[in-house]
């Protein structure tokens, strides 16, 4: 049986990408569906702006197929649940219910990746945003097993970054094998993923964290818990000061910038043993200059991608945020300025995340 919410409208708005391979978006008002077999229906009230929303837009050759034009984008919504579709019985999840909708809006649950308990990498997987509605509208579409539950006592606007910048970067520290009292060095660490992880690895995971980005975003790092801040610089120079701020080298570095140079750089700040954790994508396809074989061999280095996370660490990272271990730093903004919003975002100005009020 169908449950239903009374106040569900005929139409509502949304942001959409109108002319794919260029910065736009235009708000347009498109019928509320009603969700299908183990879906629900989602009335959402924030929803943040990912970097990977831009690289679908732009036709980025970071991924597979060209963005629909009019597809609506985002994969950090929060918002109530207001219907239930049929056979949705069995997820637990109610009407009224706050929820985060992620990048993964439904996985088969039979593949390798589903299998391997990674439904994030599914072969069948519907990504929101990317060929499926997506969070930059005021109601959506999701399969209920794929929701997360908010806790209670962290505000909405706080909860969306961590759905997939919070939750990238709380796996990708995980997987670094990076301890309480390690180095951690965070590479692009002002930005949306990197002040989340420089948070997470201090406060969170007892790391010590050296920060490295542009000068502008300094403060953001430090007040992100970053012991050391760095400017970007040349290769030899930035070296130098990372060895120098680890006494010998970090256990481990989170690429969160999207630039080559930063992947080129990173393996030259491990100390034995090291991890280099990919999770930035850059536009230009090119191979990690510096790993050379017997480099990584004689220090046992490792070089780990990461992409997402799962179920577990979702809830996990919330309660980070539910502990005041991790605070968003954020800007709100209405659907009807996302144009600008990613103007800014490739100029690498953002310091921190956008998140859109999508009620206002
Ligand atoms: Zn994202
Ligand atoms: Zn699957």
């Amino acid at each position: 049986m169908a449950a239903e919410h009374s106040d569900v409208p005929t139409k509502h708005k949304a942001a959409v990408f109108d002319v794919p391979g260029h910065i736009s978006t235009k708000v347009l008002e498109l019928k509320t569906p009603s969700p299908g077999s183990g879906d629900v229906l989602v009335k959402l009230t924030h929803s943040g702006v990912c970097h990977s929303d831009y690289g679908i837009m732009t036709n980025s050759p970071t991924y597979p197929f060209p963005c629909p034009k009019e597809q609506i984008g985002g994969h950090e919504g929060v918002g109530i649940v207001v219907q239930l579709g049929p056979d949705t019985g069995s997820s637990g999840v109610k009407v009224g219910d706050r929820v985060g909708i992620k990048w993964i809006s439904y996985f088969c649950g039979v593949c390798q990746p589903c299998r391997d308990g990674a439904p994030t990498h599914c072969e069948k997987g519907k990504a929101s945003g990317y060929y499926y509605p997506g969070t930059f509208q005021q109601y959506a579409i999701t399969s209920a097993r794929c929701l997360t539950q908010i806790p209670e006592g962290v505000d909405s606007a706080d909860a969306a970054p961590m759905l997939c910048a919070g939750l990238t970067v709380y796996s990708a520290l995980k997987k670094s094998r990076a301890g309480k009292g390690d180095w951690m060095v965070v590479m692009g660490a002002g930005g949306g993923l990197g002040h989340l992880a420089c948070q997470i690895a201090s406060n969170g995971m007892g790391m010590r964290v050296v920060g490295i980005d542009a000068v502008n975003k300094q403060d953001v790092v430090k007040k992100s818990g970053a012991e050391v801040f760095l400017s970007l610089k040349d290769d030899k120079t930035i070296t130098e000061e990372v060895i120098k701020a680890t006494g010998g080298g970090a256990r481990g570095v989170l690429v969160c910038a999207a630039a080559n140079q930063a992947y080129a750089q990173a393996l030259g700040f491990l100390k034995h043993g090291g991890s280099l954790v990919a999770i930035g994508i850059p536009e230009v396809l090119e191979p990690i200059r510096e790993s050379v074989p017997v480099h990584i061999i004689a220090k046992q280095l490792s070089i780990v991608g990461s992409s997402v996370g799962t179920q577990e660490e979702a809830i996990e990272v919330l309660d980070l945020v539910a502990k005041g271990i991790v605070k968003v730093h954020y800007r709100l903004e209405l659907m009807e300025n996302l144009t600008q919003v990613f103007e800014e975002m490739h100029s690498g100005r953002l310091a921190g995340r956008i998140v859109l009020d999508l009620q206002a």
